[in-house]
């Protein structure tokens, strides 16, 4: 009996995962504690601030409440300047909505100029303000889909080139400054043109489906992959020295050769070969996918479905 696994990888739809999260900042703790309330029973996972800056303490970060309440008057920074902030910031979007008590047209507009997507007077009708969130949480949906349609590739749903390319650029940056070695693998399937020309275009594109499903699967949590090109894939290593890069890249090698792909009726064998390179002490992204591009084109060279490394490379060419 031979072990087939099909594609799933190409049916994994764009959606957030699990509920709506919801901050609420407002001075008026009681006011807060009611919303909060009704926003849980909703389905909302709710945070409640008293004041500007603990708002801000939760939005500054990456992975930041996607739908903001903020009362406009409180202390130590109100909701204009939280608004402000969260323009200038880079990363996922924030809908805001400002609670606030002044709905004079001059107040409307200096509100929304601020960065608001909406405003809500005080006091509110429950009812009111649940469906400003849930037109708010259609602009979310829809933010999100076009992020993840700029940084993902469509057909194999991982990173596309220039997320991934970015994702280096920043890990090495980190890497960098935090003195940690990082590593970088080029993956590339072998023989993949007659693959096409014996199977078919469709049954290609199931192959890298499912070969970049089985690569995200070996990978610790904090790793990223992304397509480079057509039957080549980039895999970012953050703190991790050759040796590990190695055991890891050793299960991705595994994962692909290790059954056939399931493409209708046929069973399709595929290995890749991985040229793996260390960035040390470096900040040249270009040069280090070089270094992984040439170890990769020996790897190919010595007989395909293997490693090879850059740093090895260097020894034996100094010894
Ligand atoms: P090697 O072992 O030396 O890497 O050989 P190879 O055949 O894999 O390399 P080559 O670069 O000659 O061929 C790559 C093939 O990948 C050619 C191209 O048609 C195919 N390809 C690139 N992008 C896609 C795609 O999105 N879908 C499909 N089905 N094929 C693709
Ligand atoms: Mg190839
Ligand atoms: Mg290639």
């Amino acid at each position: 009996l031979s072990l087939v696994v099909t594609s799933r990888a190409c049916r994994v739809l764009s959606v957030i995962i699990g509920p709506m999260r919801v901050l609420i900042a407002d001075d008026d703790r009681l006011s807060a504690l009611m919303l909060e309330a009704s926003l849980k029973a909703s389905g909302y996972e709710v945070t409640v601030v008293s004041d500007g800056s603990e708002a801000w303490k939760i939005l500054e970060p990456d992975d930041r409440p996607q739908i903001a309440i903020l009362d406009w008057m409180m202390p130590i920074m109100d909701g204009l300047e939280v608004c402000r902030k969260v323009r200038r910031a880079s990363g996922p979007y924030v809908y805001i909505l400002l609670l606030t008590g002044n709905t004079d047209p001059d107040s409307v507009v200096t509100g929304m100029d601020a960065g608001a997507d909406d405003y809500i007077r005080k006091p509110f009708h429950p009812a009111e303000l649940k469906a400003r969130l849930r037109s708010g949480k259609r602009i979310v949906d829809l933010e999100e889909k076009l992020r993840r349609q700029a940084t993902h590739d469509a057909l194999t749903r991982i990173l596309n080139r220039g997320a991934i390319m970015e994702r280096i650029a920043i890990e090495m940056e980190r890497s960098y400054r935090e003195n940690e070695n990082l590593c970088i693998a080029m993956v590339d399937l072998d023989h993949f043109k007659d693959v096409n020309d014996t199977f078919g275009h469709s049954a290609g594109d199931t192959v890298l489906c499912e070969t970049a499903s089985r690569m995200s699967s070996v990978l610790r949590p904090y790793d990223s992959i992304g397509r480079y090109g057509g039957e080549e894939f980039i895999v970012v290593f953050p703190r991790c020295d050759v040796s590990a890069a190695a055991a890891i890249a050793e299960r991705i090698r595994r994962s692909i050769s290790i059954a056939p792909v399931g493409a209708g009726n046929e069973r399709i064998s595929v290995t890749a070969s991985i040229g793996i390179a260390e960035a040390r002490n470096s900040k040249d992204a270009d040069a280090v996918i070089r270094e992984a591009d040439r170890a990769l084109f020996r790897a190919k060279q010595a007989g395909r479905n293997r490693i090879e490394f850059s740093v090895q490379e260097r020894l034996s060419g100094s010894a």
